[in-house]
């Protein structure tokens, strides 16, 4: 019976043993097999072939920041700078207007002819340079050219050049008989001290126009020395007379010739009492051989303002108003201003 009982045993170990073997092996095999595989099935619709563009496609637009591309400024518009003379035939002793128009911003400008001591510099007036062009007694008669140049940052460029043709003028003779006291006057210091005087005075300008219009005549009366009469004295060359000597009984008023500021009201040796006024761009009037002064410097006054009255006072020969005009310290004709405006 313990036999079979231990047989029993043997068998069923054994076939424990089996049982396990073949679990492990079919384990095995179902870790180790391939995935279920999908079936396609035949009916479904074909999907149409995706276009591959052979081209390569465009570039997107590249972003741009703004702020850290510096901008370009736009290359200005040059105007066209266009000059005007208020005359193209000066004669000589007179002096004519320049005005520029079309001007660049920021720009400033020259004037340039070969009879000039230095350049003449215009005036920036709104939206135009203006200048005074004096045409001296003592230019050459012909044509001339003024060159205009323009400087903008330091850079010299001539626009163009202006012809114009000076127009001769005879001047006449006067002999002067001078006494003992008048040519007692006419020392060097006196000279000098005179003409420190003037200068001073003619140092600075308005630059704009005190003036507007025509000038007006200063003193009516008669005429006895021309404007650029050569004068001998005593039998002497002396001087070219670049003014207008009227004669006119002392006391007679002398009004001012046109709108300005008194630069110099005083007694000097030669000039005797003595007027100028600045009426702006470098140009001045003057009233000399005074019996009164009736302004004082820095008054401002309009045309035909009283400003003294006729004398005979310094180096003079009988009561008379000596009446000049200049250009810096070029002297020209006065008369040309009360029948040319010079700017429109
Ligand atoms: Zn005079």
């Amino acid at each position: 019976m313990k036999k079979h009982l231990l047989i029993l045993i043997l068998l069923f170990i054994a076939f424990i043993t089996l049982i396990t073997l073949c679990g492990c092996s079919v384990l095995d095999e179902l870790e180790d097999s391939p995935p279920e595989s999908i079936t396609v099935d035949a009916a479904l619709p074909a999907v149409p072939p995706v276009d591959v563009p052979t081209e390569a496609a465009p570039a997107p637009a590249p972003v741009i920041y703004s702020a850290k591309v510096p901008e370009v400024e736009p290359e200005p518009v040059r105007p066209v700078p266009v000059a005007v003379l208020s005359t193209h035939t000066p004669s000589l002793g007179q002096a004519f207007g320049f005005t520029l128009v079309g001007i660049t911003p920021g720009a400033a400008y020259e004037l340039i002819d070969t009879h000039f001591s230095e350049p003449i510099v215009p005036f920036v007036v709104e939206d135009r340079a203006i200048a005074l062009v004096p045409v001296t007694t003592t230019v050459a008669l012909g044509v001339h050219n003024l060159a205009v140049v323009e400087i903008l940052d330091g850079e010299r460029t001539e626009l163009f050049s202006l012809e114009y043709d000076v127009q001769a003028v005879t001047f006449t003779r006067q002999d002067l008989t001078a006494t003992g006291a008048m040519s007692a006057l006419m020392t060097n210091e006196n000279i000098i001290h005179d003409r420190t005087k003037r200068e001073a005075a003619r140092s600075e300008t308005s630059p704009v126009p005190l003036w507007e219009g025509l000038f007006v005549q200063p003193l009516e009366g008669r005429i006895s020395t021309q404007f650029g009469q050569v004068r001998y004295t005593n039998g002497v060359y002396s001087s070219r007379h670049d003014a207008y000597d009227i004669a006119m009984p002392t006391g007679t008023p002398v009004v001012a010739a046109a709108a300005g500021r008194v630069v110099l009201a005083e007694e000097l040796y030669i000039s005797g009492k003595a007027v100028i006024i600045d009426h702006g761009l470098w140009l001045f009037t003057y009233y000399y051989h005074l019996s009164e002064i009736d302004v004082a410097e820095g008054d401002m006054v309009q045309a035909g303002d009283l400003i003294g009255k006729v004398g005979s006072t310094g180096y003079s020969t009988g009561p008379h108003l000596h009446y000049a005009a200049s250009i810096k310290s070029e002297n020209i004709n006065p008369d040309y201003f009360m029948q040319s405006s010079l700017f429109d």
